[in-house]
């Protein structure tokens, strides 16, 4: 696979995902494409640093392919069966909250793969953080085999229900193909600061 993004200010991608493998071979095969092709495209990935399920194939994926990659892993979980030894980086963090932040920090947009419950907590924190202001990095759903059909259908509710704003609903990028969906990320005009942010400063 060769290199499609050139000259971008798109330096590194947090990917949140399953720590499972799950039954779908599309699925589990996909997840280690992403991490090819950002390797490819020398995107650094920045994930949970667990060798575990489709995290390890993501991770497998860039470092068959010299991608660089960073791990971010809380102390409690870094026992032999999770953390994976053969990373570029492993930052240990004290708690899950500290490692979110520091996924933030280190990375200029985030991906969300087929996953449980820690990585819907994970996409929709850091969706709540753009909603609010707090960053304005691009956010994308990988739809690996209309995985996420089913969220977006609830979230086309939200909005015909009033609680979910449509220019909230615009923070989320959604693609089926990682190339067209690192394209809506470098593409990805974010919010203005809300007003009442720099209400201290004026
Ligand atoms: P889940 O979707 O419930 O499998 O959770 C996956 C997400 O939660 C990943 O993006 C990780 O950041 C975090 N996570 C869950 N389990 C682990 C684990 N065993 N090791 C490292 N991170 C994990």
């Amino acid at each position: 696979m060769e290199q499609q993004f050139q000259d971008h200010n798109i330096q590194s991608i947090a990917v949140f995902c399953a720590s499972n493998d799950g039954i779908d071979p599309k699925i589990f095969e996909e997840a280690y494409l992403v991490g090819e092709f950002l390797a490819n495209n020398k995107i650094e990935l920045v994930f949970g640093g667990s060798k575990l399920g489709l995290m390890g194939q993501v991770a497998k994926g860039a470092l068959d392919n010299n991608g660089k990659v960073t791990g971010v892993i809380p102390d409690f979980l870094k026992s032999k069966e999770v953390v994976h030894t053969g990373l570029t980086s492993l930052i240990t963090t004290q708690d899950m909250h500290e490692r979110k932040l520091k996924m933030h920090d280190l990375s200029d947009g985030f991906i969300a793969l087929p996953g449980g419950f820690g990585t819907m907590e994970e996409l929709f924190e850091i969706l709540t953080w753009g909603q609010l202001g707090l960053h304005r990095k691009p956010i994308g759903i990988l739809n690996s085999n209309h995985y996420y059909d089913d969220l977006l259908e609830l979230l086309q509710k939200m909005l015909q229900k009033g609680l979910l704003k449509e220019s909230n609903m615009n923070l989320l990028l959604v693609s089926d193909k990682i190339e067209d969906l690192i394209l809506k990320m470098l593409e990805f005009k974010p919010l203005p600061v809300p007003k009442w942010m720099n209400k201290d400063q004026t």
